[in-house]
């Protein structure tokens, strides 16, 4: 499965990471199917309420508003827009998902109440300049696999949106 985020949602990670520091965030993932397999994150939210992501607790509240108000937004084309999965930071520890992290997925897809085929969890780590980040997939039969996943780039924006004078560039590099 390939998974891109958009540009500017792209840049919302990135400003909510440089923003929230040493502390953990997260929130869901919300897009559109390209093809089979090929999806785009159009709409990636970031709780409000902070906390203790090492314990990836989400705040149900705001997910269902949150869901709420995206499939609203696309008018409840659920075939083509739909809940793609959840993402959190993980500054302090590696871009893998923990124990609990795998555990947390494999119970939200095994769930009755589950409607989709599939949900991704997405981790991100920003050090410096530079934003480390994987995606997995888990399936309601237990599948699970790596997810190619691509932050799409407007590079144009990106020259606009460097400072003028420094000759460094503030532009987020992404592995
Ligand atoms: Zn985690």
């Amino acid at each position: 499965m390939r998974l891109r985020i958009a540009p500017d949602q792209a840049a919302k990670i990135a400003t909510a990471l440089a923003r929230a520091g040493t502390r953990e965030i997260g929130g869901q993932m919300f897009g559109e199917q390209l093809a089979p397999s090929d999806f785009r994150v159009s709409e990636l939210t970031v709780q409000k309420r902070g906390g203790a992501f090492a314990r990836f607790v989400v705040d149900v509240v705001q997910a269902m508003k949150d869901a709420r108000r995206f499939f609203d937004r696309t008018k409840h084309d659920y075939r083509r827009f739909n809940y793609i999965g959840e993402w959190h930071s993980h500054p302090s520890f590696a871009v893998e998902p923990s124990v609990t992290d795998a555990t947390t997925m494999r119970k939200l897809v095994a769930d009755a109440e589950f409607r989709g085929a599939f949900a991704v969890l997405m981790i991100v780590r920003l050090d410096g300049d530079k934003i480390t980040r994987g995606a997995w997939l888990f399936d309601p039969r237990g599948g699970e696999r790596l997810v190619t996943l691509e932050f799409e780039h407007d590079d144009r924006k990106t020259d606009n949106d460097r400072r003028e004078g420094d000759g460094r560039g503030q532009r987020i590099r992404w592995i």
